[in-house]
């Protein structure tokens, strides 16, 4: 049968659950923090008051959008830099590379600007303007290059990696299978989640999408290593990915075509997911229609303005409540805000081209101006 890497989980990786935090010291309680780079992390975990009433649950959201760089991505980004600055891959000055066209780019623009180094994005020529203007704010050097696939040379990944290794002080931070970023969260995600929620003693479970993975598999290393296992970690999979197939029927096989979810879905198992991918104990699947109506729910109910991968999550976070029965305790993750996305996710002629304008409740569409 076919099969995605899946290597059985190693000594190391079970230490790294435990070990002592070894990056930047990520927000604090009570204290002044030094630089923008102290401010990354110590988030707010968000009871959903109205989810939670219907559903007799606990709806957990981790607020990712409070980061400094205004998403979850700053966590790995800060992480995948001090990762080079300590095996001396960069030094002051040093520039940074990445492949990306989204928040990783974002939050890599904030971290190297406070660090002082010097950043290059290369991204698909298909991004939305937007983007490119606040990376290029931020300080970044855009290069736009044609959309080709990554079995392409010219592909943006391939490109970043070719740009920095043409360069001296330079490092290709490579986010899908660099594991500083797995470790971003195994080090403070799941940590914070833990305290969050009495040490544990009040969670049962976690659920979230896939982009990279960093966040589902060093979340779920720690809160499976420091449960002794009892918490429950799923998987959230947007139309278009092929891991929900592949945790459920164990075949590698799309489910759906294309989705309104950005920077989530996989094809692979990524070094980042890979040693952690037995932890995960169920996957669930949740089409657009679902995600697009929570989008707005979130606004509604809880003032909560939010991207399609955190309204996806959401609705991941109340179906695994139910599974798992009355009284259960389920936290996801809130990725990043609604600005980023809103000249689709609250336009009505997009909307209707997708086909998701009908399936937001009359009462809601109020909240679709643009
Ligand atoms: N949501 C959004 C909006 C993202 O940009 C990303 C990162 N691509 C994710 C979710 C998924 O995070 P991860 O890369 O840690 O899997």
């Amino acid at each position: 049968a076919a099969r995605l890497v899946a290597p059985s989980l190693s000594r190391s990786a079970l230490r790294l659950a435990s070990s002592a935090r070894t990056y930047s010291r990520v927000g604090t309680d009570s204290t002044v923090v030094h630089g923008l780079v102290g401010a990354v992390g110590n988030t707010p975990l968000i009871r959903l008051n109205t989810l939670s009433s219907e559903t007799g649950c606990e709806i957990l959201g981790k607020a990712e959008w409070m980061n400094p760089g205004g998403s979850v991505k700053d966590r790995a980004a800060l992480y995948v830099v001090e990762h080079a600055e300590k095996n001396g891959l960069l030094q002051p000055g040093g520039t940074v590379v990445e492949g990306t066209a989204g928040n990783t780019g974002i939050g890599l623009a904030h971290i190297c600007r406070a660090k002082g180094y010097k950043l290059v994005i290369y991204m698909p020529n298909t991004q939305s303007q937007e983007k490119i203007d606040l990376l290029k704010m931020l300080g970044a050097d855009v290069r736009p290059v044609p959309a080709v696939p990554f079995t392409d040379p010219k592909n943006y990944n391939h490109q970043a990696r070719e740009h920095a290794e043409s360069l001296t002080n330079a490092v290709w931070t490579n986010q899908f299978d660099n594991i500083a970023n797995r470790l971003a969260h195994i080090e403070t995600t799941g940590p914070e989640i833990w305290r969050q929620t009495s040490n544990g003693a009040d969670l049962d479970g976690f659920v979230c999408s896939t982009g990279t993975g960093g966040t589902l598999a060093g979340t779920a290393r720690f809160l499976k290593t420091a449960s002794n296992n009892r918490i429950k970690i799923w998987l959230a999979d947007p139309p278009g990915s092929v891991l929900y197939a592949y945790k459920t029927r164990g075949v590698i096989e799309r489910t759906g075509d294309g989705s309104i979810t950005e920077g989530i879905g996989q094809g692979r198992l990524t070094d980042n997911l890979a040693p952690d991918w037995d932890l995960i104990d169920d996957a669930v699947h949740i089409p657009d229609s679902e995600t697009i109506k929570m989008v707005f729910r979130l606004l509604d109910e809880e003032g909560i303005f939010c991207g399609a991968s955190s309204a996806m999550n959401v609705v991941a976070a109340v179906e695994m409540a139910k599974g798992l029965g009355k009284g259960s305790r389920v936290a996801t993750v809130i990725c990043d805000g609604a600005a980023r996305y809103q000249s689709r996710l609250f336009s009505k002629s997009w909307l209707e081209g997708k086909g998701l304008y009908e399936h937001i409740p009359a009462d809601l569409r109020k909240y679709v101006g643009l």
